[in-house]
């Protein structure tokens, strides 16, 4: 799969290349069919998947702070219409534990799930439309973003050119 690579040089590049993914999510939530859509977060610690996640979340009208969910793994947001879900899985001990969340129905089309550590849920979580990779680049981020399954059909692509 064809991967991007967006340089991103401070906090504010990071929020607004978040919108500009949300705004090409709005259109991938409303095709018809399938289940929900799915975003993978992956990178180490600090290195701004929760600050990519505020704008995709202010391109659905949230403007307000954004938590990492460490300790209650999963925040979510009514959105006019939408429901993000966003996940932090840091601290999820084992991935069986997803089924006792009962976050299946989370997963259900018209919801968007933003997931941090998607690893540490691996097995019991639908796969990627989206899987971003937020690197450490000083003084900036680099965001690798690769589509999978819907996103594959999406043109991603045209909102950074
Ligand atoms: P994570 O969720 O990956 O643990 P956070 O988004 O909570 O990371 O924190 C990332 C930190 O990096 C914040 O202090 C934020 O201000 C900073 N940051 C985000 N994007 C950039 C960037 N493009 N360049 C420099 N610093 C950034
Ligand atoms: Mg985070």
């Amino acid at each position: 799969t064809d991967s991007l690579q967006v340089q991103v040089d401070d906090e504010a590049a990071t929020v607004h290349l978040g919108e500009k993914l949300g705004a090409t999510l709005t259109g991938l939530l409303q095709r018809p069919g399938t289940g929900g859509t799915v975003v993978y977060l992956e990178g180490d610690l600090g290195a701004g998947k929760t600050t990519l996640c505020r704008g995709i979340l202010r391109a659905f009208g949230y403007s307000g702070a954004v938590k990492s969910p460490t300790y209650t793994l999963v925040e979510p947001y009514e959105l006019g219409g939408v429901t993000v879900y966003h996940f932090d899985l840091y601290r999820l001990a084992d991935p069986e534990e997803l089924e006792f969340l009962g976050v299946r129905d989370y997963f259900d089309a018209g919801n968007l799930c933003l997931i941090e550590w998607p690893k540490r849920g691996q097995g019991f979580l639908p796969a990627a439309d989206l899987a971003v990779k937020v690197e450490v680049c000083l003084p900036g981020r680099r965001v690798i973003l690769t589509a999978g399954g819907a996103g594959e059909e999406c043109e991603f692509w045209d909102v950074f050119c």
